[in-house]
């Protein structure tokens, strides 16, 4: 097994082993692109070490060959006293995870070798800054120094000096401060700050494999999704110098707007700086156009390097790069992160460009980037009080209390407050201030600064870089122009899609491509809002590929009709049970707790017209569409009174002496039927064999509502599902019943209704049985939601709120088996079911209406396992029909 690789060996596809960073480099070196030369240490040898406590063994010596190499090429070595190589050591996993982990700059510096650099550098001030930085940096880092330390010390440096910037201090004093950070790191650590040029290296390497257990990192990857087992791999790269004088700097740019997806020169240049300082947000930079004015040369041949990368990744790229001396070298590349819109925009004119094809934009796009275009923004006719501008960095419009701290933050969120985080600028510390966060405003720092780059991965609104917003976190408030001050608490508003924020509240309208899909826009129009076309055309990609249908989960008519605009292709689960919710709830409660059967007739006959008159509505709404209709199934504890509640009223009642029979006779009767587990208790078919006549009563609804429309001219499509079915006995009890109601009707009416008979397949038990039920069933159903509780033996209602948690930070699962389907579980079962379903009835339909129907992720799946359709909320039908389209393409 090989550890370490040459920049010149890898490539782009090498991201599990070299990580993005390092794959990304070895694509531009063997592009010819001007890369500083180095080498990446695989991910495989950071498990190694994550796994054993020590580095593979091989590793020592394949890192000593690849830095003599590195050291014969560049003619010097590192650390070497008259004319030191310097490196950095930074990592680099296989997804992106910005200032999460750990990075160490000047690798090679030392009292012995300091005055090489200055002297090669002919500036000794940057000689000893850099010494200065790497002691700092490292101590920080890899020795766990208390970074306050240094920030102290640097600071009374610059009070004793009386000046303010780090710039102003020269040589001498830097060399003084080099002694002092020195002293702070043997004080801190009970150790000398390493002289050895190969130790400084090797410690760093650790520290950076060590970095990917960081909790910052952790907190990171739980948001993110991202699986904790990858590992991250070590680049070791040649330093190169932004910070020599002012032809020298340092920038990262955009091939094109990360925001709106428009070509032209997007990006930021800071002069005779290093990289850090411009990702940390420290310094304001200038944008990177005015590099054009700064170095032409340089600008120049960067635009060039630009458009080569975008031809050979066909994508959005985003860059680091570094001039030293009027001489430009390219630090990294990736494709970029972008925002929504701009996701849909750049992979339509991608294709317009040529340099993709449909099938490729549609894996350039995701259904959670569509769910997030799906948000409403503010109202632009709505009277507002505008507090100043920032950058709009990601988009979005977010509303809620002021705070200036994360921990307020945190704190404020959990109580159940709506806030936005206000700081001076973002660090990787203020993570979990970000997530529980509505929207992050910074007043410095421009569209790649740590706030910008980490709001935009997580889909949160931000505005950055609103400079005449004064920002004091000491005194928790903001100053606007003209003196407004805002203090923690009060309200802001902040639009992330125009930088603007606002004093108050202010209300938000619906987005423009939910206006699209619900028809009131045409996207096919010439004069259609940008990205509204750019979403037209994506869906119709979509839908021209996809195999799997999508439906809607939907129980009345204006669901149903809105689910229809959305693009849905019938109704995959109408709960009748939802349709006794409100008023109608006591019928239902009659009808459960009635003791004699005229009672129980009564209130079926009560019931019915309700019912069909319903369904009228629903298949007016889908005619000419499927519509299933699933039978009763209540959790009993959903429909009956509370237990408790009313023992609380009986026992009142009774010790105020006032009349309480009947009180006393639902008591009675609710504990007679008062389960432990009606999860798994009396509903669902079992309802409906123990009650005489409620099922019948459904079917003639059913069948009579439908027998109407046909008079009507319509073409009703009906299905009828018996849910939480265990075994093909209960089906046939049912199905023998449902068929001699339906033959009434249809004699009785004339009609030919050709309704069909299905099942729920959410129990264990059905889907291992499921090729007996197939006898009785033309279609199926996967409920996943009570199959997983079944399967997992969670509770439903219970366990996210409890112990999920738990779960997830201990990394059993990445996510909610209720959010996302459990494939090598849940989902092994529904490939099976499958299967055996279809080789007892090989025209069987088959379907899902569990919440996974919408879930991305979970969409594939049923895609992969031949389902012929998904079922899901209405405002989650677009998201499934780009999935769907994503999975075919
Ligand atoms: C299911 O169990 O997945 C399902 C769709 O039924 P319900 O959520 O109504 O139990
Ligand atoms: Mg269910």
């Amino acid at each position: 097994q090989k550890f370490v690789y040459d920049f010149t060996e890898g490539n782009k596809d090498l991201k599990d082993l070299l990580g993005g960073k390092g794959a990304n480099l070895a694509e531009m070196t063997n592009l010819g692109l001007p890369v500083p030369p180095g080498f990446t240490i695989t991910t495989e040898a950071c498990k190694v070490y994550l796994g054993s406590g020590s580095e593979p063994t091989a590793l020592r010596d394949e890192v000593s060959a690849h830095l003599e190499a590195l050291e014969k090429r560049m003619g010097k070595k590192l650390g070497q006293a008259d004319d030191p190589l310097l490196v950095s050591v930074r990592s680099g996993a296989k997804f992106s995870m910005p200032g999460m982990m750990d990075t160490v700059l000047n690798i090679g510096l030392s009292d012995a070798s300091v005055a090489g650099l200055a002297a090669q550098a002919g500036d000794e001030r940057f000689a000893w800054d850099s010494y200065r930085r790497l002691i700092q940096m490292f101590g920080k880092t890899v020795l766990g120094v208390d970074g306050e330390l240094f920030e102290d010390a640097l600071d009374e440096a610059k009070r004793a000096k009386g000046v303010t910037t780090d710039v102003e201090l020269g040589a001498a004093d830097l060399k003084r401060l080099v002694e002092e950070f020195k002293g702070i790191v043997a004080k801190d650590t009970g150790r000398d700050f390493p002289q050895e040029p190969r130790e400084q290296m090797d410690l760093a390497i650790r520290a950076v494999f060590e970095s990917w257990n960081g909790d910052r990192a952790k907190l990171y990857r739980r948001q993110e999704r991202i699986p904790g087992d990858l590992g991250t791999a070590v680049n070791i790269c040649s330093m190169v110098f932004g910070n020599l004088g002012p032809d020298s700097g340092t920038g990262v740019a955009f091939t094109r707007d990360p925001a709106s997806g428009h070509q032209g020169v997007y990006g930021d240049y800071l002069q005779n700086a290093q990289g850090e300082d411009v990702v940390a947000g420290i310094r304001n930079t200038v944008p990177l156009a005015d590099l054009e004015r700064i170095d032409k040369a340089s600008y120049d041949q960067l635009m060039q390097i630009m458009e080569t990368l975008e031809t050979h990744y066909k994508d959005l790229c985003d860059i680091e790069f570094t001039i030293e001396r009027g001489k430009l070298w390219m630090l990294q590349t990736r494709v970029g992160k972008r925002t929504a819109g701009a996701a849909f925009r750049i992979a339509t004119q991608l294709v317009d460009q040529g340099l993709i094809d449909e099938a490729e934009a549609l894996q350039r796009v995701t259904g959670a980037q569509l769910a997030m275009l799906m948000f409403p923004r503010f109202d632009e006719k709505a009277k507002t009080d505008l507090l100043g501008r920032g950058i709009a960095a990601s988009p979005g419009a977010a509303v809620g209390k002021a705070v200036f701290d994360s921990y307020t933050a945190v704190k404020w969120s959990r109580s159940g407050e709506k806030v936005i985080l206000i700081r001076r600028e973002t660090n990787p510390d203020d993570l979990d201030g970000m997530i529980a966060s509505e929207g992050i405003l910074t007043s410095r720092g421009g569209k790649t600064s740590h706030a910008a780059v980490v709001a935009r991965g997580m889909g949160k609104t931000c505005v950055c870089g609103a400079e005449e917003l004064e920002v004091d976190t000491k005194r928790r408030r903001m100053t606007a122009p003209g003196g407004v001050v805002i203090e923690e608490g009060e309200v802001v508003s902040i639009d992330g899609s125009t930088g603007k924020v606002y004093l108050g509240e202010v209300p938000v309208v619906p987005s423009p491509v939910v206006e699209y899909f619900e028809g009131r826009t045409d996207g096919a129009a010439e004069d259609a809002d940008e990205l509204v076309k750019a979403v037209h055309r994506v869906m119709s990609y979509a839908d021209g590929r996809r195999r799997l249908q999508v439906r809607a989960n939907a129980d009345n008519a204006e669901d149903a009709a809105r689910a229809r605009r959305f693009g849905a292709q019938g109704i995959g689960l109408c709960r009748t049970e939802h349709m006794f919710l409100g008023e109608r709830r006591e019928m239902v409660e009659r009808l459960i707790l009635a003791d004699h059967e005229d009672e129980r007739d009564e209130a079926l006959k009560a019931l019915l017209p309700l019912q069909k008159s319903d369904f009228v509505e629903l298949f007016e709404a889908m005619d000419g569409l499927p519509v299933t209709v699933r039978l009763l199934d209540p959790p009993l504890h959903e429909f009956l009174p509370d237990i408790t509640e009313l023992s609380v009223r009986v026992a009142l009642a009774e010790a105020r002496e006032e009349a309480h029979e009947n009180e006393l006779r639902l008591l009675q009767a609710v504990h007679k039927l008062h389960e432990q587990n009606p999860m798994l208790g009396l509903r669902g078919v079992r309802l409906g064999l123990v009650i005489p006549g409620l099922f019948a009563m459904q079917v003639r609804a059913i069948a009579e509502a439908a027998a109407e429309r046909v008079k009507a001219g319509g073409a009703p499509h009906a299905e009828i599902m018996i849910p939480l079915v265990g075994t093909v006995q209960e089906l046939e009890i049912v199905r023998e019943e449902a068929e001699r109601v339906i033959a009434e009707v249809e004699r009785a009416t004339g009609t030919d209704l050709r309704l069909t008979l299905g099942t729920m397949i959410e129990l264990p038990r059905a889907a291992l049985t499921a090729g007996q039920i197939a006898e009785a069933a033309e279609f199926f159903s996967f409920g996943t939601n009570d199959l997983t509780q079944t399967v997992w033996g969670f509770s439903r209602d219970d366990v996210e709120a409890s112990f999920f948690t738990a779960y997830l930070e201990k990394g059993i699962f990445g996510v909610s088996p209720f959010e996302t389907i459990d494939r090598d579980g849940v989902g092994s079962l529904v490939r099976s079911a499958a299967e055996a379903g279809r080789a007892t009835r090989p025209d069987l339909k088959l379907g899902v209406c569990g919440e996974h129907g919408g879930d991305p992720d979970s969409v594939h799946f049923f895609h992969e396992v031949g389902l012929d359709y998904v079922s899901c909320s209405p405002f989650r039908i677009p998201v499934a029909r780009l999935e769907a389209g994503r999975a075919a393409a």
